[in-house]
């Protein structure tokens, strides 16, 4: 191969790259560059409506909303917004998966149109709940294209009517905007509030607050799985108890009858630290002292694990004496 072909593909190698280079780095720039929100996010504002809408959710005894996050099984798409038929069908199908979801009647009536003047704001949606609970949608291309932001304003709009038949709305209209955006994420529409592409003023929130939203959400699920489990070991704990009660109830019946037939041990061939255990096991069933012992246990708090649990150690205790003592006689 000539020096100077070398020199040649040299250059066109340092070209090429030089091209891919470029093309690659405003890609990157563009990725990185931040998002101008309308307004800067108001965090301490948003971990206090997180708060007040998990007091309030926690009220109605449906917080296990909170544990998943809930996913249509209808797929509305950017294109399914150009025709009104379909747009309509897509929406009736995604409501009818949501009431249930929210523990709500089927007594919701939807109302999808492309006219904005049908709606009293200049939003995406609108809750009614008088004369009728409605959801309004609005599916004009000209003010929004996007299906995700038109899924999240349903959310929206269906977690007004859950809030109104649970009684939560707060009548300060402005926080109570607020008080539904956080409330759609934490009965589990946050994953769905985070992939709208919605930038609005107050009393609603944005993306970042979304995002703060959700790490809430994640914090107060991982206390209450834990809550759970702990409430399993609890449910278990108690019910081996139980068992181990009336287990330890039968066995001093036993002893007072084996004691009253044979009156004597069977074998003197005893320890001297075995014939002490035994002479402390017999005056304790001779006095009453387990029937004390095992009816106190069975009055040990039940909502404390670990008092539970020592509980039963000492009723197992018992019957291990039990059991030493009933193997002599
Ligand atoms: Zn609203």
């Amino acid at each position: 191969m000539s020096e100077s072909f070398m020199g040649w593909l040299f250059g066109v190698l340092l070209i090429i790259g030089f091209a891919v280079v470029r093309t690659l780095l405003p890609a990157r720039k563009q990725k990185r560059a931040p998002v101008a929100y309308c307004r800067a996010a108001d965090m301490e504002r948003t971990r206090r409506l997180y708060q007040m809408a998990e007091e309030k959710l926690r009220k109605t005894g449906l917080q296990e909303l909170m544990l998943k996050d809930f996913r249509f099984q209808t797929v509305l798409n950017d294109a399914d917004l150009k025709d009104m038929k379909t747009a309509q069908k897509k929406f009736r199908m995604m409501l009818n998966e949501l009431l249930p979801y929210l523990h709500l009647g089927p007594d919701v009536r939807l109302v999808v149109t492309d006219n904005p003047s049908q709606l009293k704001t200049d939003a995406l949606g609108q809750y009614d709940h008088s004369p009728f609970k409605t959801v309004s949608m609005l599916v004009n291309l000209s003010v929004c294209a996007d299906a995700a932001t038109l899924v999240s304003a349903l959310c929206h709009e269906c977690t007004h009517c859950f809030m109104y038949t649970y009684l939560l709305n707060d009548p300060d209209r402005q926080l109570n905007e607020g008080l539904t955006d956080t409330m759609a994420c934490l009965i589990g529409f946050s994953e769905i509030m985070l992939h709208a592409k919605l930038n609005r003023k107050l009393p609603y929130l944005i993306h970042p607050e979304f995002e703060e939203l959700r790490r809430c959400l994640l914090k107060t699920r991982d206390e209450l799985n834990k809550q759970a489990e702990q409430s399993k070991d609890l449910e278990s704990a108690k019910a081996k108890l139980k068992k181990d009660l009336a287990g330890a109830s039968a066995m001093v019946e036993q002893a007072h009858a084996m004691i009253a037939v044979n009156k004597t041990p069977k074998t003197q061939k005893l320890s001297k630290s075995a014939m002490a255990r035994l002479q402390t096991s017999l005056l304790s069933l001779e006095s009453g002292d387990y029937e004390e012992k095992l009816r106190k246990a069975a009055q040990v708090p039940m909502e404390n694990l670990s008092a539970v649990r020592q509980t039963d150690e000492s009723v197992l205790a018992i019957c291990r004496e039990l059991h030493e003592l009933m193997q002599v006689f």
